[in-house]
C-alpha cells in the first residue's frame, strides 16, 4: 500500500534562475493511475526522478505513506522505474534479465523463480524466458521490461514514456497491457507521457503541467469537459 504526498514541491537545477517545477502540490492515493502530461521540457520527469530519488528536491516535502522521503536514498525506496530506453542486458535470457535485480538482493533462488514465474505470467512472456532480448519483438521486450520492474512486488510504479519508441500500433496495444497490469497487480503508479491521448484513455487522473506548474488535476471526464 502507497499513499504519494507532494508538499510545495520545488525543483532548481545548479544555479539556474527558474525552477523547472514549482510549488508541485498532489496526493496520489493508495493503487491509483496518475498520468503527468504536457509539453516537453514542462516538468514531468523532473517531478518523477524525485519520487525515485534520482534528484535532489530543492524545496518542499514528499512523503509515501507517512514517511518522508527527501533523504531517503533511491535503494531504500520501494520504487520501480521504467523508461523509455529500457536496456535489456542483450547477452542474458530473458529470465535472467527478470531475475537481475533479485540476485543483486541475494533473494534465495526458489523465491527468485516464483517471482520471474509469476511476472511472466502475468505478463504473458512465459513462453519467451529462455530467449536473448533480440530474438523477441519491440513489444515482447517491453514486456520484459515490466516485468523487470514488477518482479520486486515495488509499492511505487514510475513510467517515463514508456511507449514512445514502439510504433503507433503496439503502442496502443501496450496501452491496453498495462491498465490490465496495472488492474492486476494494483500498484501505485505514475505515468509520463506528453500524448494526450494516452493520458486520457490511461489515467484514473490526469495531471496537467506546463512550465513546471501544475494546470489541472482531475479524471479524464473532468478534463475532457473543460472548454478549450
Ligand atoms: P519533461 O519531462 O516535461 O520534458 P523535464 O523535467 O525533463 O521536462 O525538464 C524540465 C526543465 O528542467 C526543462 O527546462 C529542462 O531543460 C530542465 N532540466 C531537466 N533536466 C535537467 C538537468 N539535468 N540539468 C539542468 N536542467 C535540466
Ligand atoms: P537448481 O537449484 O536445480 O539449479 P534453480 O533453483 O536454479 O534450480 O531453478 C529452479 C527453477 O528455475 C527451474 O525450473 C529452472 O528451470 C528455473 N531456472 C533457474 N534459472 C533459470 C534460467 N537462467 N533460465 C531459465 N530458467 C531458470
Amino acid at each position: 500500500m502507497a499513499r504519494i504526498l507532494f508538499n510545495h514541491v520545488y525543483k532548481k537545477y545548479g544555479k539556474d534562475n527558474t525552477y523547472a517545477v514549482k510549488d508541485f502540490n498532489l496526493e496520489i492515493h493508495d493503487k491509483e493511475f496518475v498520468v503527468f502530461v504536457g509539453p516537453s521540457g514542462c516538468g514531468k520527469s523532473t517531478t518523477l526522478r524525485m519520487v525515485a530519488g534520482l534528484e535532489d528536491i530543492s524545496e518542499g516535502e514528499m512523503f509515501i505513506n507517512d514517511e518522508k522521503i527527501n533523504d531517503l536514498p533511491p535503494k531504500d525506496r520501494d520504487i520501480a522505474m521504467v523508461f523509455q530506453n529500457y536496456a535489456l542486458y542483450p547477452n542474458m535470457s530473458v529470465y535472467e534479465n527478470i531475475a537481475f535485480g533479485l540476485r543483486l538482493r541475494k533473494m534465495p533462488k526458489h523465491e527468485i523463480d516464483l517471482n520471474v514465474r509469476r511476472a511472466a505470467r502475468v505478463l504473458e512472456i512465459e513462453q519467451f524466458l529462455l530467449r536473448k532480448p533480440k530474438q523477441l519483438s519491440g513489444g515482447q521486450r517491453q514486456r520484459v521490461a515490466l516485468g523487470r520492474a514488477i518482479v520486486r512486488n515495488p509499492q511505487v510504479f514510475l513510467m517515463d514514456e514508456p511507449l514512445s519508441n514502439l510504433d503507433a500500433k503496439l503502442r496502443v496495444q501496450m496501452r491496453t497491457e498495462i491498465i490490465r497490469l496495472h488492474k492486476q497487480i494494483g500498484v501505485t503508479t505514475i505515468y509520463v507521457t506528453h500524448d494526450q491521448t494516452e493520458a486520457m484513455t490511461m489515467g484514473n487522473r490526469i495531471v496537467v503541467m506546463k512550465d513546471g506548474v501544475i494546470q489541472q488535476v482531475d479524471t479524464p471526464e473532468g478534463i475532457y469537459n473543460l472548454p478549450n
